[in-house]
């Protein structure tokens, strides 16, 4: 077979007929190879050798801007940071100008409401899985619509399952690393089915998270209940929301919050479910495995709790970072 040998040349002056549909919410990515910034999607690429690529060896965050201000940004860093330093990689020396970087993405895409993903990866150098072939970790910073779920997903409440898929053990959970494969396949059950999120239960029996997003429970004694956090990615929008959790008990919507084990029993009891993560806030679920929960319709502690964590988003200016000033 004779196939055609493409120079880089060749491919950027075809780039057009490479455009896909899903191209049209890719904004702008800024790649520490170049030191600068595309707009073109196809042109937002990694080096095949990158250990991310082969290894899945890097680690990356994700934030939201709301009307043109990052929610949380601090938060986000130092979780990547985190999670960086857990792997042992270390930041790459353009990171030193991140929010610089992040906001040149934001104001190059010119979308004021998106979502904003930011790898540091091994780095290119071989094809093997020695981390220290790499010279050197590389920073990708990508800008790309944000797609939150419908409002009737709000106002009617979501249905998600259990999925049978092991739960990480307690490093890799608590790692937010671009090894996601556990996340793909509980998002893959979750789509075969016939829904949108899946949740796990760990091999003692004890609820730990969604695919992305964490999940909240109220108990019969009006308690936020919260899986403890050793073997799930402890969100930022969870802290968030435990935060602005005093607020609804000081108004008598909760009695507390408490960070638990739960098991089935407990959970099959429970007069409100929610999940939350930072493209949701959070999300009411209406049926679980089949069963409705409480009343079949969202319940008065996710509207208390939607209420005053969309109102942080929108004008706590202690958690917002201008992105086009
Ligand atoms: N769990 C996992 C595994 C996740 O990937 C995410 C998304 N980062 C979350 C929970 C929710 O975290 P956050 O609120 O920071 O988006």
């Amino acid at each position: 077979m004779k196939l055609p040998v493409f120079s880089a040349e060749d491919l950027t002056a075809r780039s057009a007929e490479f455009m896909r549909p899903w191209h049209e919410n890719y904004l702008a990515m800024y790649s520490s190879i170049w030191e600068g910034i595309v707009t073109d999607p196809v042109l937002m690429t990694v080096p095949v050798d990158d250990h991310l690529v082969h290894r899945a060896d890097g680690v990356f965050d994700a934030f939201k801007c709301v009307n043109g201000r990052a929610y949380c940004l601090d938060r986000h860093l130092r979780r990547l940071e985190r999670s960086a330093s857990s792997l042992g990689i270390d930041m790459p020396p353009d990171y030193e100008r991140i929010t610089d970087i992040i906001k040149a993405v934001v104001r190059t895409g010119g979308s004021r409401d998106v979502i904003c993903r930011i790898i540091v990866s091994r780095g290119p150098g071989s094809f093997s899985t020695n981390p220290f072939d790499c010279p050197t970790s590389q920073l990708y910073v990508i800008a790309h619509s944000l797609k939150p779920p419908p409002p009737e997903a709000y106002e009617k409440g979501v249905a998600i399952i259990s999925a049978e898929v092991p739960v990480k053990p307690s490093f890799y959970a608590k790692v937010k690393s671009c090894d996601y494969l556990i996340n793909v396949m509980i998002t893959k059950a979750a789509k075969e089915g016939g829904v949108d999120f899946a949740v796990t239960w760990d091999e003692n029996g004890f609820l730990a998270e969604g695919s992305t997003e964490n999940i909240l429970l109220v108990s019969p004694e009006k308690e936020l209940l919260i899986p403890e956090f050793d073997r799930i990615l402890q969100g930022i929008t969870l802290t968030r929301v435990m935060e602005l959790t005093e607020e609804l008990v000081l108004e008598g919507y909760l009695k507390g919050i408490k960070v638990v084990r739960i098991d089935r029993a407990t959970a099959a009891h429970c007069l409100e479910v929610m999940l939350c993560g930072t493209s949701l806030d959070v999300l009411p679920v209406r049926k679980w495995d089949g069963r409705t929960i409480g009343q079949g319709r969202p319940g008065p502690v996710f509207r208390k709790l939607n209420e005053v964590l969309r109102h942080d988003i929108e004008s706590n200016p202690d958690l917002l970072t201008p992105m086009f000033e």
